[in-house]
């Protein structure tokens, strides 16, 4: 096992946490060291690998993990969250998360078992998913394999992190951006000091999670909350989020993925045009009325759909949902009137 550390000076340092499996390669958990000791943000991916480079980075940075006594969480995907009950555990340490977050992790370690897969089935047959695509599931339903929902074993936070205010770390100045989108409750951290190579243009550094990388463009799929009828649209959430961000100006990035990088407004340029050309580009796609599933096998991939694995299908068309509901919204979209399964056309 190699540890690798930055020290991004001024009492801060990034560890790689490697994420198994992953094309990802790892998250980039964050050290930030106060006056009443360090805190983490985000924590990794629960595995024995994962948190061996964890704790050995943390030694790197010259620390014990005794010694930590917070944990922030940027949301509450498992690469993010998945080794905090953990850390604090070793370490006494406090877990914090955005409320909207932290709801999700509930409702995840409360779900009845089958309740996730009777959503899923429902959800997905709202779709427009074929029946070979069901079938698994519901054969995992009846013969009650599959029930437990992945991040029923995940930490339920101490703390909420709370938007638009400094948090409670002595001798930091870290603000909490709320930039909902990729999650419901995804937050990054403004950390409001001069940035120490004393870069003249933008002010201090953004842990910005999974919201904005140099090279991946995140995942935005429906929050998929089984209680909410409200009609959520998680892509113009993301949008919004994006041009908040932007406006920060924060004079380096310090994501969770991948590497830190300078010139946040241009990456988020970058990634509004991105989202703007592949909008207009299904409203053209909807010029024939399809079903989300159809929209979805319809649409670009980074690899044909025939190959894409069977579960990330869900994932695609839960992306292909939250296109469709940033269409409705613009206007540029219907559904077509009495469809079921729903299907959507452009107008
Ligand atoms: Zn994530
Ligand atoms: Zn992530």
């Amino acid at each position: 096992m190699t540890t690798q550390v930055i020290d991004h000076r001024s009492g801060v340092w990034s560890i790689a946490v490697p994420i198994p499996d992953n094309p990802l390669g790892h998250t980039l958990v964050h050290l930030l060291e106060t006056d009443r000791g360090p805190v983490l943000i985000d924590t990794g991916w629960d595995d024995p690998d994962s948190w061996d480079s964890l704790v050995a980075g943390v030694a790197a940075c010259g620390f014990a993990l005794t010694d930590l006594h917070g944990v922030l969480i940027t949301h509450h995907h498992p690469d993010h969250h998945g080794l905090s009950a953990k850390v604090r555990q070793a370490s006494g340490a406090w877990i914090a998360m955005h409320a909207a977050d932290t709801a999700v992790v509930r409702r995840t370690r409360e779900a009845e078992p089958g309740e996730w897969l009777d959503y899923l089935i429902a959800k997905l047959a709202g779709a427009g998913a074929p029946d070979d695509h069901l079938a698994p599931l519901r054969e995992a339903r009846t013969s009650g394999r599959g029930r437990r929902l992945p991040g029923r074993r995940a930490a339920l936070p101490d703390r909420g992190i709370e938007p638009g205010e400094l948090l409670d770390l002595p001798g930091r100045r870290v603000r909490a951006i709320w930039t909902p989108g990729h999650t419901p409750g995804h937050v990054c951290l403004h950390l409001e000091e001069e940035h120490p190579g004393g870069r003249a243009h933008g002010f201090g550094r953004l842990f910005s999670g999974d919201h904005l990388l140099p090279g991946i463009t995140p995942h935005i799929g429906l929050y998929g909350d089984p209680d909410d009828s409200t009609v959520t649209d998680p892509l113009g959430d993301y949008l919004a989020s994006l041009e908040r961000v932007g406006r920060l100006a924060p004079a380096e990035v310090l994501p969770a993925h991948q590497h830190a990088f300078t010139d946040a407004e241009g990456r988020v340029r970058e990634l509004i045009a991105h989202h703007e050309e592949r909008l207009s580009g299904l409203r053209a796609l909807l010029r024939e009325p399809r079903t989300p599933w159809q929209l979805a096998v319809a649409m670009e991939w980074n690899r044909p759909w025939e190959q894409i694995p069977y579960g990330s299908r869900n994932i695609a068309v839960s992306e292909a949902e939250a296109h469709l509901r940033r269409l409705v919204k613009q206007g540029g979209v219907e559904r077509v009137p009495g469809s079921d399964p729903a299907t959507y056309r452009a107008v």
